[in-house]
């Protein structure tokens, strides 16, 4: 099939695909996820095989508005004043899990990840596949994640058999992950919903994450193009090195936005186009250290780190 046959704006027919045991791109606001049927195994291990993931990074559950969250996990209080202000929307909690939910899903372990995407073409394939989808990000394990459809064929080819195309993504990282399995809340990876968005909601003081991530998957190498990626605290600085570089004959760009909604929304994108405009150096400016920043800034040292 070539790549435009594998796109398509028909949710029945990514709807078919799915209850069959297929793999398809679906939409969300934050970046595309790669989907299967959370309780097909075999469709779900078919998703580990396209990305390339190893088994023991657990999977996100997605789920619509009209699916009753607690059949998955048990949501504490914090948990559920947060589902009540923010889904659907770029926030994934992570609680117990249920006894409905699979092995196969949470690696075995005893808490589950959830989120109910804000985007309609999902939530009407959600509603017309009548069942939770699991949806990690849709492209090769450690690659830069895709926020258009395109992008999701250019990573997987022919592994993924539909991409259902709901256009660009409107927030362009990943959702920010809470973990609510104590009374003490911690963000497991930053996001568009910030620290003080959840301090608010819940009321609670949220620890900083310290130590070894409780979220296995948060490597310290991740969302990585093919040029080397090189952090600048200021465009100063980017545009000093880029000189160097030029003189030197290497193939340099720099990647700076003012605004950090404009920067998420193009980030991948733009590394991804570094790398088919045959760039061997990006570099990158940091965005300050608050809000959207702080999840900018968490990507961008990740593909750094990659070098
Ligand atoms: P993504 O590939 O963007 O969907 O990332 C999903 C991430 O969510 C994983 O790499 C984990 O860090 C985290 N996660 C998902 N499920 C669990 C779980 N059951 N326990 C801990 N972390 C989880
Ligand atoms: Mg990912």
């Amino acid at each position: 099939m070539n790549m435009s046959s594998r796109i398509t704006q028909n949710v029945n027919q990514a709807c078919l695909v799915l209850q069959q045991g297929g793999i398809v791109g679906i939409p969300t606001e934050t970046v595309y996820g790669l989907a299967a049927v959370a309780l097909n195994a075999e469709a779900v291990s078919r998703v580990y095989q396209a990305k390339g993931r190893p088994p023991s990074h657990p999977l996100i559950i997605h789920l619509s508005p009209s699916d009753n969250i607690n059949r998955w996990g048990v949501l504490n209080e914090s948990a559920q004043a947060l589902a009540n202000a923010l889904w659907p929307g770029p926030l994934t909690l992570l609680v117990p899990r249920t006894r409905l939910v699979p092995d196969w899903v949470t690696g075995a372990r005893d808490t589950v990840a959830l989120r109910i995407p804000a985007h309609d073409l999902t939530i009407a394939l959600l509603d017309a596949v009548s069942d939770a989808l699991v949806a990690p990000s849709a492209n090769r394990f450690g690659h830069v994640s895709p926020t258009s459809a395109e992008h999701v064929i250019n990573d997987l080819g022919d592994s993924v058999d539909l991409v259902l195309d709901g256009g660009s993504c409107a927030i362009g990282i990943e959702s920010t992950i809470v973990e609510c399995t104590s009374s003490t809340l911690q963000i497991l990876r930053p996001g568009k919903v910030s620290a003080l968005d959840v301090a608010e909601i819940t009321g609670l003081s949220i620890s900083d994450m310290d130590g070894p991530s409780r979220a296995p998957g948060m490597l310290i190498a991740h969302y990585a193009p093919n040029a080397r990626v090189e952090l600048c605290a200021s465009i100063g600085e980017a545009k000093a090195r880029h000189d160097t570089y030029v003189i030197k004959g290497v193939a340099t760009e720099i990647l700076h936005y003012e605004d950090d909604t404009i920067y998420a929304l193009s980030l991948y994108d733009d590394l991804r186009s570094a790398d088919l405009r045959g760039s061997s150096v990006v570099l990158a400016v940091l965005p300050p250290d608050t809000g959207l920043g702080i999840a900018i800034r968490d990507r961008l040292s990740k593909a750094a780190a990659s070098n």
